[in-house]
């Protein structure tokens, strides 16, 4: 039984992890960089070790120095939230060889589905239906300009080993696509070390609709129902909901079969998210799947009323998950919105910097996974975000006015934040009228006047 969990991130998820290890009894070991001292999730740990400098490259990305303060610390397993080293399936087997879990799935999964044309493939032999596309990477502009007509455009031209929204090109015609198709290769050498590409037909104004799914080490794999994130900036999200107010009943349970079944193919155990693109008939294409907890994990824990960071240790334990999928409800509405120190108003600048005054929403249906705090300081090396605010209530009505209302009440003073952005989208009839596809953002963001947030 796992009895110490060494948490190998930092910030909010951090914090998640050890929440759900105090409850637990579980003791935890927190790892920070040398930007992190004054962080949060490193007083909150049972115990603390200094990896190294404050690029993630020197700390939250450096496998041996986390290894070797695991075996320090004595921990039993380790949680790699998301981001950092959480896809790394070479970092995975390192854990396994040295005696200490990972929590997730196995190191062959994760390989299998980070590399994109690999999982699509995969998909494809298990009758998922794919976006159409190329059969794995294309080698060179010329084979790629006649797989692009093939398909017909617009295409979109994205990584074999990409993430984070980075790494994607649109092109329209011959031209651009040539231009486009140069700029992806060199991007995705820069960004992942790995410069293969594949193309996509592009879909024009999709949802972006994903399966939660919870598989555990003796063959059971359920879903937990879906997350819409199609409100996105440069295919970064910005809101998630659940449910989706797009699915009906009966697509829902077509794509949660679909979910599944992607799921099985990948061979997955521990918690794993399904990622699809839905267009305007009701069409749905597999594109990715994420082998980790994700950020957007909150609003699936309040519909369903499962922790789904505890659910992980104890499939990590090798227990068998406790409900069927008929035993899964969602009779609640939950919507989280990011909070990134960034400026809107100001194409989205990062804003680093100190907090001087932090005030978080509370009252019914409100929860907020927050690393910020009074006098803290935001390190400029990692991601902007520095907090989700996740509202839930009965209907999508009452989590929409929850979430303006705890908005407005969220101070946090010192620095830019999306928080009046959040706002300006909470009262925008398109986004309450449930319409918001991926292209919404660029569409809000044109109409809406900047000094609004
Ligand atoms: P990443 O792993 O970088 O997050 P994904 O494959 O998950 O990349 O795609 C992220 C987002 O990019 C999607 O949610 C969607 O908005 C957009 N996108 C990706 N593929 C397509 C496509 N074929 N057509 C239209 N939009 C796409």
């Amino acid at each position: 039984m796992i009895q110490k969990i060494l948490i190998a991130n930092r910030g909010e998820i951090a914090l998640r992890i050890i929440r759900a290890c105090r409850e637990m009894g579980i003791k935890t070991l927190a790892v920070y960089s040398e930007a992190d001292v004054q962080s949060l999730h490193v007083q909150l740990a049972d115990e603390a070790i200094c990896i190294g400098g404050p690029k993630s490259a020197d700390s939250y990305l450096r496998a041996d120095r986390i290894i070797s303060a695991a075996e320090i610390a004595d921990v039993d397993a380790i949680h790699p939230g998301y981001g950092f080293l959480s896809e790394n399936a070479k970092f995975a087997e390192q854990c396994e060889s040295c005696n200490i879990k990972f929590i997730g799935p196995k190191s062959k999964s994760i390989r299998m589905m980070g590399d994109k044309a690999v999982a699509k493939d995969t998909m494809r032999k298990a009758g998922v239906t794919i976006v159409p596309g190329s059969d794995g990477p294309v080698e060179n502009e010329t084979e790629a300009v006649k797989v692009a007509r093939k398909i017909g455009y617009p295409v979109i031209i994205k990584a074999v080993a990409g993430g984070g929204g980075r790494g994607m090109r649109i092109a329209h015609n011959d031209v651009s696509f040539a231009k486009e198709f140069h700029v992806a290769r060199n991007e995705a050498e820069k960004a992942f070390g790995n410069g293969a590409v594949y193309i996509e037909k592009y879909i024009e104004k999709p949802r972006h609709i994903e399966f939660q799914i919870l598989a555990d080490t003796h063959g059971k794999v359920l879903h937990l129902g879906e997350r819409d994130c199609s409100v996105q900036r440069r295919h970064q999200k910005l809101i998630e909901e659940s449910p989706s107010p797009f699915l009906t009943a009966d697509l829902r349970k077509k794509m949660g079969k679909a979910a599944i079944k992607a799921a099985e193919a990948a061979e997955y155990q521990n918690a794993g998210t399904i990622e699809f693109l839905v267009d305007a008939k009701g069409n749905y294409y597999f594109i990715e799947m994420n082998t980790r907890i994700q950020v957007e994990h909150p609003v699936t824990e309040e519909v369903t009323g499962i922790d789904l960071i505890k659910q992980q240790i104890n499939v990590a334990n090798g227990e068998k998950l406790g409900f069927d999928q008929g035993d899964i409800k969602v009779d609640k509405h939950a919507i989280e919105c990011r909070i990134n120190a960034e400026d809107p108003a100001r194409n989205f600048t990062p804003s680093p910097g100190t907090i001087s005054l932090y005030y978080a929403p509370g009252g019914l249906g409100v929860r907020v996974d927050s690393h910020a705090y009074s006098g803290y300081t935001i390190p400029s090396h990692y991601d902007s975000m520095i907090g989700k605010l996740i509202c839930f209530g009965p209907t999508r009505k009452i989590a929409l006015q929850r979430s303006y209302r705890a908005l407005s009440e969220y101070l946090i003073r010192g620095i830019k934040t999306t928080i009046p952005l959040h706002k300006a989208i909470m009262s925008d009839p398109v986004f309450i009228d449930g319409k918001a596809t991926t292209a919404y953002m660029e569409d809000f963001m044109s109409r809406t006047p900047t000094d609004l947030f």
